[in-house]
Formats: C-alpha cells, sequence, structure tokens
C-alpha cells in the first residue's frame, strides 16, 4: 500500500498548517466517529500540538458509535447532552436546513468562542466550496469561533487512501452490510429525502423514538403546523422524510386509493425492528 505524491503533499500542508494555528491555548478538536474525524485526529498527532478531542454525542448516531470511540481512540472527550434528540424534537417539533436547532444545542455549542479542528471537505457539499482553511464563524452567538479546517481540499479517495495507508480504526457502518456513505445523525434533515429513508430504515428504533417525540410536541402544541395538518406521528414523519409539499400531502389523503402513513411506516420500516 503506497500514497500518491499528490497525497503525501496534502498531508504535509494539513501539518505545516495545523502547526501554524497552534496558540498558547489547546484547540478543540471536533471527533465524530466518522472517516473525517479520524483523518484529523491522526493529523493533529502527528502534528504535535495540543489539541482537546471532544465527541459530542448527538444521541443518534448509530448505535455503537460511543463504544467505538472507547475503544479505538480513548483520548477523546465523550460530552453528553442535556436533552436528548428526541426530547429536542418534543420541545420544538422537527429540525430542517432552516431551523438546526438540534445542531446548534448539540454539537456546535462546543465550538461557542473557540478555534476547532474540523473535519469537513468541500466537496461535501456546494456551500463549502469557498471555504477557506481557517473560517471565521460570522453567527453572533458563536462569539467570534474559528473553524480550523485542515482537510477542506482533500477528496473521499484522499481519506480513504489516509486511513488506509495508516490502518487507522475506522467504523463499520462504511463496510458490508450497511455500507453507508455518511456516518452522523441518522436521518438528518440536512441530507437529501433518500438518504434519510435509507438510514431510518437501517436503523427503524429511531424512526419509532422520533416518531413518539413529534407526537408529544403535537399534543402540546394543538394550533401548530403540525397538529393542524397530521393526525398522528406517523403522518408527520411521512411527511418529514419525503419532504413533499403540504398541498401534495392533502392531495394523497383525498386520493380515490386510501392513505395510511401508519402502515406504510411500519411496513418500510419500523417492521425491521427485531
Ligand atoms: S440531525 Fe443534522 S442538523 Fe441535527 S444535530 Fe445532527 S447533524 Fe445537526
Amino acid at each position: 500500500m503506497s500514497i500518491s505524491w499528490e497525497l503525501y503533499l496534502k498531508i504535509r500542508q494539513a501539518i505545516d498548517f495545523l502547526r501554524s494555528m497552534e496558540r498558547d491555548n489547546p484547540l478543540n478538536l471536533g471527533f465524530s466517529g466518522g472517516k473525517d474525524s479520524v483523518v484529523i485526529l491522526n493529523l493533529a498527532e502527528r502534528a504535535g500540538i495540543k489539541y482537546n478531542a471532544i465527541y459530542a454525542n448527538t444521541t443518534v448516531d448509530p448505535p455503537g458509535t460511543i463504544s467505538f470511540i472507547k475503544k479505538n481512540y480513548s483520548q477523546v472527550q465523550i460530552m453528553h447532552p442535556e436533552r436528548s434528540f428526541f426530547k429536542l424534537i418534543e420541545g420544538k417539533g422537527f429540525p430542517s436546513r432552516l431551523r438546526r436547532f438540534c445542531c446548534e444545542e448539540l454539537k456546535e455549542r462546543y465550538g461557542i468562542g473557540k478555534r476547532s479542528i474540523e473535519g469537513m471537505r468541500a466537496s461535501e457539499s456546494q456551500n463549502r466550496k469557498d471555504y477557506e482553511p481557517e473560517q471565521c464563524d460570522t453567527r453572533k452567538w458563536m462569539k467570534g469561533a474559528i473553524h480550523i479546517l485542515p482537510i477542506i481540499g482533500w477528496t473521499e479517495d484522499d481519506v480513504w487512501s489516509y486511513i488506509l495507508y495508516y490502518d487507522l480504526p475506522y467504523s463499520k457502518y462504511y463496510d458490508d452490510p450497511y455500507n453507508l456513505n455518511r456516518h452522523g445523525c441518522v436521518g438528518c434533515p440536512l441530507c437529501n429525502c433518500k438518504q434519510m429513508q435509507l438510514e431510518f430504515k437501517m436503523f427503524p428504533r429511531y424512526a419509532k423514538c422520533v416518531i413518539v417525540a413529534v407526537e408529544r410536541y403535537m399534543n402540546t402544541h394543538p394550533n401548530g403546523f403540525l397538529a393542524q395538518n397530521f393526525v398522528d406521528g406517523y403522518e408527520a414523519f411521512y411527511y418529514y422524510i419525503n419532504e413533499i409539499p403540504i398541498a401534495e400531502f392533502h392531495e394523497l389523503k383525498k386520493g380515490l386509493f386510501s392513505f395510511n402513513a401508519k402502515e406504510i411506516i411500519q411496513r418500510e420500516i419500523l417492521n425491521q425492528i427485531e
């Protein structure tokens, strides 16, 4: 196994960059348990810089993520939230691309006012294509946080080549029989709906918890959008994971063929629960 000359240069640049970012206080390092975080942790170690690696327990990561981290990356500190992802849904309804309250409460709060090394890569999303390796967070409540992105210009192939070359332990969910292409919150609304459905099918217990949580939210917010448009948590969940316009959802219910969200979700997702 060898690595390409291009990747060798990227590694050297990333290590030099991390060293140039070091100050008196240790840098934060966001470790999610996914492949990119495995790489940045190893780069930080090889750079010899002072850092505090933190795993923010979102409570909705693929099962076994915490055991994987404890076993293979014991230097990572596990941080547990005051309220789980499901408790947040109970209080606020579904998160969305525009309402990322779960990210703010479960993950981003650890970076407020800090300089944090993160495994973000430009090739993962259009929004990141103009990101600089040192990125200021302009949101006021983040209090001048700085995102330090040593692998922003790396490709997915670079990441895998690095992991395999250095023989780094990585999550089982990237391999058969799971073959997930991302490792993070199951059913994250920042992904497209096909990905959400695939992940909820793979981890149906999380789907059930979301349905229970959103139904509680609907009961305590009878005048809200969800309670006004859906008869139960199953219908709301169906709408959530299909990203259809609300008018289209109502058309479905009026259609010639009876539509039963609970039956569909039980058949397609929840029947996988052993
Ligand atoms: S579900 Fe998505 S938006 Fe919510 S905390 Fe997880 S990554 Fe962030």
